[in-house]
Order: structure tokens, then C-alpha cells, then sequence
């Protein structure tokens, strides 16, 4: 397990509330899954910011009692794909993926060659995450080494789960945006021994998409992943059909997108895959093989109008999927509005995304799939207390809607669908508050 700050939190500390979180998968459409642990109005005991344990009845004196009585309690949420520097161009109009990159997104990610603004931007961005209640994440900086240095440094200071690392692109990328393949080695390697495995921080070599690559940079990025089987690997893949064509010109001998990335051995039980709307059962079949993932973003596919993913054919293949805003081309960082809008998503395909599939793929199952539950993800006693605390409703609409719900799955389903940032109260991480509410 991961080496944590000690200051501040040796404390016992004891929070009442709706205790809700997994202890396995939830099957496709169960809504009555024994997936699902629900302990209402139970008591979660935090020492030294590790969970110690749940009780019914309150603890004795000496615990620090926080009642949050008739409060829904979670893990915090893991976005397991979100880009740091695009905080500058969320909510851009009118472009789909190749535009919006060469309009917005390249020029805004030139400005973080320098430190300040890397520095001002993790700021922000982490921020950001706890004001949603995500206490994880799996994030793109830059190409510039500086970028992730930042993020790093930033993530360190709030002791955050995170995972990053520089991102490669040597070809198709504007001046003051594009690397080549010794120098960008020499950071990769300078930010892994800096930073991988330090407190919560993990490196993952980060590879923009194969059209930004060459050959030559990503066979680089496959050894640095084959010398260090701890490291992550994070791409996008199959976002967008214009993109999947560029890419079967460029690599006329891959079968497919994906098989660019098994090609070069980018494609292992670490690497988080954005996207992968356009794959077929072949690829599904390599995803599970090899144990990588497909990060799922409704909100920017939806956005950019890049596709509808189909998330049951993924559970079918038995491919893992994880749950991401992938800000800027998602308008959110919010992973509740991001499960609202995967539902929408399998519901254009006629198919239904439970309440328990969504929160399972944006706690346990993103947990597992990165392969940290054992630190991350649930409210077992040993993980260490990131969690969020959030209001069923805030306004009177949801109060309602609260009231007449008659399962759980009713009342979970109906919040995921209607709450978002207000209805947070605090977020915790690894115990210590680092997002309140303000006004309570
Ligand atoms: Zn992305």
C-alpha cells in the first residue's frame, strides 16, 4: 500500500450517514444486485487516514464525530480519463474531433510550456476534481514535461491518488507542441524515477493518439512499458470515424486502431483506453485478453458527436469499462452528470445502464480495473478514506422526487440523474477535508 502524509490526520474520526458501496460487480440490468452494500445510518471510522471499520451504534469517546445523519456516503469517484490543460477550452462550439483539437485544444495546451501557467492550471484542475467529489483520477497534462511535473507537485501536496505522465506527440502537431523520440525518452524516464510509485503518484506513459505519434515514438513508448510492467499506459482509441480513417492510412499493416497499440505493446492490464467507440468484437476480444480498459466518456462523445458506445457489448466480451468526463471534449467534471449522460447513451442503443453499473464503474470497478482497490474505490476497512459526503437533494424538485422514490435503486437512479455539485458537502481525502460546501 501506498505511503501517505501523517500530518494532520492521526485522529480518529467517526462520520454518520447512508453508507453505500460495492463488494463486487453488478450484472447488466440488476437492479436488485447483492453487488450493492448499503448500510444506512452507520457509523465509518477513520484512523490515520485509512478506514477502520463501520458500526451501527456510535463509537466511544475519543472518535471525532461528524453526523451526517440522512447523508449519502461514498467512495470518492476515480476519473479514469480527464485532461488537466483543457479546463481552458471546455465548452468550445461547434467542431468534432480533429477540428476541435487544431482550433481549440493544441493552442490552448502551448500555453503550458510554461511553469506558471502549468502550475496555476493543476492547481485549478485538482481543485476542480474535489469540488465534484473526485478524489482519483487518471489525467493528461501536456507534452511539456514541465505539465506533468505540476500535476505531480500538485496532486503530492493534496496527497491525491493520481495518475500521469508527460504526454508524447512527435508528428501532426502545431510549433511548441510536438516532442521527438530522444528527448521525449529522456523526460519519460527523468519523471518515472522522480515519480512513480511516491506517495499515491503513479506514472503512466501517455501516448496522445497513434496519429500523433510515429512509429518510431510509439515502439519508444512500448519499451519504456515492457522495462517497467508498473507503469500505466493511457491513449485515446476508436473516438471518432474520421479519426479511425487517418489512422488506417497511416498504419496500413495494423488489422485495426487498437491493433496499433497491441503492436506495439502499449496494449497490457495497465493501459486505460479513452473512448473505443469504434471497435469491433476482435478488438473487445484483445481488450479482454490483455486485461487493458476502456475509459468511457459519454459526456465528450455526446459532445463532439463522436459516436454512442456501446457499453453491453463491451460486458458481453467481458472488456472492462471505466467511467471518465474526459474534459475538455466532456462538459463536466462531474462524474454524476457524466453516469447521467452514459445512461442517455445506452438508451439511444435501446439498452439500460443501471444506477449500480454506473457508481460501480466510477468506484470498485475503475478501482480494480487500475488495479488499486486495495488502496481505493470502496469503504473496506485498510483502503484509505477517500470518500464524499453529498446531500440526496437541495432543491425542491429532487426533495420530491426523494420522497415518492420506493426502492433503492429508484432513490439511487433518480439522484444520479438529477444531482450534481450542489449537492455536495465535503469531499475527504485519505481523511482530511479538502473540499466543503459553502453555507453547509
Ligand atoms: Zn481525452
Amino acid at each position: 500500500m501506498s505511503a501517505i502524509p501523517t500530518a494532520s490526520h492521526a485522529t480518529r474520526i467517526a462520520l454518520r450517514g447512508d453508507l453505500l458501496d460495492f463488494t463486487g460487480e453488478p450484472g447488466w440490468g440488476d437492479v436488485d444486485t447483492a453487488a450493492v452494500r448499503w448500510r444506512p445510518n452507520h457509523w465509518l471510522l477513520i484512523e490515520n487516514g485509512r478506514i477502520a471499520g463501520v458500526q451501527a451504534e456510535a463509537p466511544p469517546e475519543g472518535w471525532e464525530r461528524h453526523d451526517h445523519g440522512g447523508r449519502l456516503i461514498m467512495p470518492g469517484f476515480i476519473d479514469t480519463h480527464v485532461h488537466m490543460p483543457q479546463l481552458d477550452v471546455i465548452a468550445s462550439y461547434g467542431t468534432e474531433l480533429l477540428d476541435w483539437l487544431e482550433n481549440y485544444t493544441f493552442p490552448a495546451e502551448i500555453r503550458y510550456a510554461d511553469p506558471k501557467c502549468s502550475e496555476a492550471g493543476a492547481g485549478l484542475f485538482l481543485g476542480a476534481l474535489l469540488a465534484n467529489g473526485t478524489t482519483s483520477a487518471v489525467v493528461f497534462p501536456t507534452a511539456h514535461k514541465v505539465s506533468a511535473d505540476a500535476l505531480f507537485a500538485a496532486a503530492q501536496q493534496r496527497g491525491m491518488r493520481v495518475v500521469t505522465g508527460k504526454v508524447l506527440q512527435d508528428r501532426h502537431s502545431p510549433d511548441g507542441l510536438r516532442d521527438d523520440v530522444t528527448q521525449a525518452e529522456k523526460d519519460c524516464i527523468d519523471l518515472i524515477q522522480r515519480w512513480h510509485g511516491r506517495d499515491r503518484l503513479a506514472y503512466a506513459v501517455t501516448v496522445r493518439f497513434a496519429p500523433t505519434s510515429t512509429p518510431a515514438q510509439l515502439a519508444m513508448a512500448g519499451a519504456l512499458c515492457a522495462a517497467d510492467p508498473t507503469l500505466y499506459m493511457q491513449t485515446h482509441v476508436a473516438e471518432n470515424r474520421d479519426e479511425v480513417r487517418w489512422v488506417r492510412e497511416l498504419f496500413p499493416e495494423a488489422r485495426s486502431y487498437l491493433d496499433v497499440y497491441a503492436r506495439a505493446g502499449l496494449l497490457h492490464r495497465r493501459s486505460v483506453l479513452a473512448h473505443g467507440v469504434w471497435l469491433d468484437d476482435d478488438d473487445r476480444a484483445a481488450l479482454r485478453e490483455s486485461g487493458a480498459h476502456i475509459a468511457h466518456s459519454p459526456s465528450s462523445n455526446l459532445f463532439l458527436g463522436s459516436g454512442l458506445f456501446d457499453w453491453n457489448a463491451a460486458v458481453q466480451t467481458g472488456a472492462a469499462v471505466s467511467l471518465a468526463s474526459d474534459v475538455g471534449g466532456g462538459t463536466s467534471l462531474s462524474m454524476i452528470r457524466t453516469m447521467a449522460d452514459a445512461y442517455k447513451v445506452q438508451a439511444m442503443g435501446g439498452k439500460r445502464l443501471t444506477a449500480w453499473k454506473a457508481l460501480h464503474s466510477a468506484t470498485l470497478g475503475a478501482a480494480q480495473a487500475l488495479m488499486l482497490d486495495d488502496e481505493i474505490g470502496s469503504l473496506e476497512p485498510g483502503r484509505i478514506a477517500d470518500l464524499a459526503i453529498w446531500d440526496w437533494a437541495v432543491e425542491p424538485v429532487g426533495r420530491r422526487r426523494m420522497d415518492v422514490a420506493r426502492s433503492l435503486h429508484e432513490k439511487a437512479f433518480a439522484w444520479m440523474t438529477l444531482a450534481d455539485d450542489r449537492n455536495l458537502v465535503e469531499t475527504r481525502v485519505a481523511g482530511v477535508v479538502r473540499h466543503r460546501r459553502t453555507g453547509g
